[in-house]
């Protein structure tokens, strides 16, 4: 059976809001509430002048009628996360019951969801995710012994990744390359997607043919992004079948043997879901880390999750998720919700990594894609907005991750 989210407002009906006045949901204090099958997540204004003492009482009142909802419901939970949001919509509290995505199963508590470390149960995690992005349970694969840094002119090397193919992902990979190079970066874009290599058409290389110099592949200069793709080193009508070792010297060779020059950034569009590629990836390359890309429906969530554990076992920082066609806005201007908008936000939250930020489904993005033109995708408006806010918050979380190991910042791009 499962929790809805009519059952989790009915309950906080009966939940005063501090300060406020009536119930958290007449107040206007519940913003978002989430269920998906045994988690629930759950969005709360931040009361004005609210103490410690009332934020504290409104988590474990917010708690108990979740819990004693479902337990009426006969539903079992695994994690409530509670988020404190200022006006603006930016988490500044975060509570966590229950086990995080990925722990060991008895973990939690007989008696209720066990609660987050803090005091109260109250786990700060600060705006943007700047707590250990990593769930409690998971392991973490050492960085394999043979990783080099195969091109050490490359300060940055970005994968990106998704857990089935037709999300988007080389759409997000192509538009981050696209907008870090617009923002003045010198940027390298590697379809390592040897399944399926969309970059030709995405890039609109049309005819133009790889050119080897001293040995090695030139890349293709276009939209400002210096690029390789296996689509143009093979017959492009031929169904590209990798066994494991070939499918290791293709993206070995399209990493190595390309002429990359110096980089700020190397964004990997890698093949969909969890493969040898990404194996190959982590053991010939130092990545700065994984951005995961996913589309709000709950079977692409369920492919997303293993996609970005498989990164975290192969010792790679998730940068965050990107929710994909997160909802259509159509000539009109007007906002369609067709797939469930939020879906991917909420599995950031129960994969305890940060979310980097949704993307409309627009036909001008669809027909830029398609002329391979991805340049007119910043000529402003929605897409130009949430590419830009997208692109930001992976160079945030590229400095906070070079922070957390000591480097400090290494971005200079203005
Ligand atoms: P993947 O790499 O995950 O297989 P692609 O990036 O190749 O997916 O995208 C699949 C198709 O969907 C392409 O035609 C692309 O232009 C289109 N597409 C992707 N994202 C959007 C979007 N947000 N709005 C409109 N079309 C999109």
């Amino acid at each position: 059976m499962s929790f809805s989210k009519e059952s989790i407002t009915r309950a906080l009906r009966g939940v005063p809001a501090a300060g406020a006045g009536g119930d958290l949901v007449s107040a206007g204090v519940l913003k978002w509430v989430s269920v998906c099958e045994s988690y629930v997540s759950v969005k709360l204004l931040m009361p004005a002048g609210a103490t410690p003492g009332d934020i504290g009482q409104v988590t474990s009142m917010t708690r108990a009628a979740i819990e004693s909802a479902a337990t009426d419901e006969g539903v079992k939970l695994d994690s409530i996360i509670l988020e404190f949001v200022s006006d603006a919509g930016d988490v500044v509290r975060t509570a966590r019951f229950g086990a995080p995505a990925g722990a060991a199963p008895g973990q939690q508590g007989s008696q209720g969801l066990q609660g987050s470390s803090g005091p109260q149960d109250m786990g700060h995690r600060p705006i943007g995710g700047l707590a250990d992005t990593r769930g409690a349970g998971q392991t973490r694969a050492p960085t394999p012994q043979g990783a080099v840094e195969a091109t050490p002119s490359i300060r940055n090397i970005i994968a990106v990744g998704a857990g089935k193919g037709g999300v988007g992902k080389s759409t997000i990979a192509l538009n981050l390359a696209v907008g870090l190079a617009r923002r003045g970066a010198s940027v390298g874009l590697m379809d390592g997607d040897i399944y399926g290599p969309s970059l030709p058409t995405l890039l609109g290389l049309g005819a133009m043919e790889p050119i080897v110099v001293d040995g090695k592949l030139q890349p293709f200069l276009v939209h400002g992004v210096k690029s390789m793709t296996i689509g143009k080193l093979v017959d492009p009508d031929k169904p590209l079948i990798w066994r494991g070792p070939m499918a290791h010297g293709a993206f070995k060779q399209l990493a190595e043997q390309t002429n990359w020059g110096e980089l700020d950034y190397l964004i990997i569009d890698l093949p969909p879901g969890t493969g040898d590629v990404a194996l190959t990836m982590a053991q010939m390359l130092k990545l700065s880390g994984a951005v995961v890309v996913c589309t709000p429906q709950k079977v692409a969530q369920d492919d997303a999750v293993r996609a970005a554990k498989m990164f975290q076992q192969l010792g790679i920082e998730v940068l965050g998720v990107v929710e994909n066609m997160s909802f259509f806005i159509g000539d009109d201007g007007k906002e369609y919700d067709i797939f469930g908008k939020g879906g991917a936000e909420f599995m950031a939250q129960r994969l305890n990594v940060p979310f980097l930020g949704a993307v409309p489904l627009t036909m001008g993005l669809r027909k830029n894609s398609d002329d391979g033109n991805p340049t007119a995708n910043f000529a402003g408006g929605a897409i130009t907005r949430a590419f830009e806010e997208l692109i930001s918050r992976v160079e945030g979380q590229l400095n906070l991750t070079a922070m957390k190991k000591g480097r400090g910042p290494t971005l200079t791009i203005s």
